[in-house]
């Protein structure tokens, strides 16, 4: 099936309908698309790093990296390259085949740009798929990344339009639609999902899917998330979603967009390994190990790799490079490697 034979004119009533089917029924149909388009026992495997965090001046209600809301979070600024490629020396040593990288930003500015690119370059370098998540771009900053090689650029919608201004004052809806488009112009790939339990209702959870199934590509990567509920936000007393919902959630999404990667994201250490088997079972295929894998021992590394065992899941392969732009990447990477001025002041 290319993209253009895929659905991009999905409907508000046939999207509820796919959710109010009978939960057995819902699985089937998702298993059923799942193995039309993927091997049912591989799971793609990402890490994420924040590179910058905490003191962004947004506001979304969910995040305790908010400037807005006291978390009691650390703040960090922008890690100096070297040390972002570290670590994802180390996340590749222990199977992570995409790297990404997170800064706590409404927008990178001119002049952190320069040390963005380099980290792109020399993630890009050691072989790994790089993936960024840095805030609201401008074309060039978006056409910079690209000429970089940086592979997927991640811009949540988060929710439906109609409840985001419940979430978010600090930007609008068609903000974040104007970035991806850039995105897409640029030749990036998309990675764009959402967030369950922020008090949406059904039909906010089928708006967004059909926002993100809608656009003019279906975003390659669809992350899904569980609102994981931090003391200080404005979100930390809402109500858990029920397990169920939210693997429907991930069935539907399998089912408008086919061809991309389903993943099961932020709230994964809260689920149990029944809730994580369905989630896979529903067409769920790519996970985060999260960025504690790279500051701690990692047990949920450990607990990972034991729920693969126990299901037979193997963690999928990296999707190759053209070798001649991975070689280009290897050879900028060497210089910029070189102008050590450069690392030692990379943090602002
Ligand atoms: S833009 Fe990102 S880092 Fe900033 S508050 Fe929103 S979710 Fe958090």
């Amino acid at each position: 099936m290319t993209q253009s034979a895929l659905r991009h004119d999905w409907t508000q009533a046939e999207v509820l309908a796919l959710f109010q089917q009978p939960f057995n029924d819902l699985l089937f149909q998702a298993q059923s698309v799942h193995r039309q388009h993927f091997d049912p026992n591989r799971v793609q495997v990402s890490t994420l790093l924040s590179i910058k965090t905490g003191a962004c001046p947004e506001d979304c209600k969910y995040c305790p990296q908010s400037g807005h809301y006291n978390t009691g979070l650390d703040k960090e600024k922008l890690m100096e390259v070297q040390k972002v490629l570290d670590e994802a020396a180390r996340a590749k040593a222990i199977g992570a085949t995409r790297f990404c990288m997170g800064a706590a930003w409404k927008h990178p500015s001119d002049k952190d740009m320069p040390y963005v690119l380099q980290m792109v370059r020399g993630v890009r370098a050691l072989g790994l798929e790089t993936c960024m998540t840095l805030g609201k771009l401008t074309r060039e900053q978006t056409a910079a990344l690209a000429e970089a090689g940086l592979d997927y650029y991640n811009h949540n919608l988060d929710t439906s339009p109609e409840f985001y201004g419940n979430i978010i004052t600090t930007r609008t809806y068609s903000d974040r639609l104007q970035t991806l488009a850039y995105v897409r112009d640029a030749g990036m790939k998309i990675c764009s999902g959402g967030i369950l339990g922020m008090g949406e209702s059904l039909q906010d959870r089928a708006g967004l899917l059909i926002q993100l199934a809608n656009l003019p590509e279906h975003p390659e990567s669809v992350p899904i998330n569980m609102l994981v509920k931090v003391k200080g936000t404005p979100l930390a007393e809402e109500q858990d979603v029920d397990p169920f919902d939210f693997i429907r959630t991930l069935a539907v999404a399998r089912i408008m967009m086919p061809k991309s990667h389903v993943r099961l994201s932020a709230g994964r250490e809260q689920m149990n390994d029944q809730t994580q088997a369905l989630a896979f079972f529903a067409g769920a295929n790519s996970i985060f190990y999260g960025d504690k894998l790279l500051t701690t021992a990692n047990p949920q590394a450990d607990r990972d790799m034991l729920l693969f065992q126990r299901l037979g899941i193997k963690p999928e392969e990296r999707e190759e490079h053209d070798d001649e732009v991975h070689q280009a990447a290897i050879e900028q990477a060497l210089v910029e490697q070189r102008d050590s001025a450069l690392f030692v002041n990379a943090a602002v």
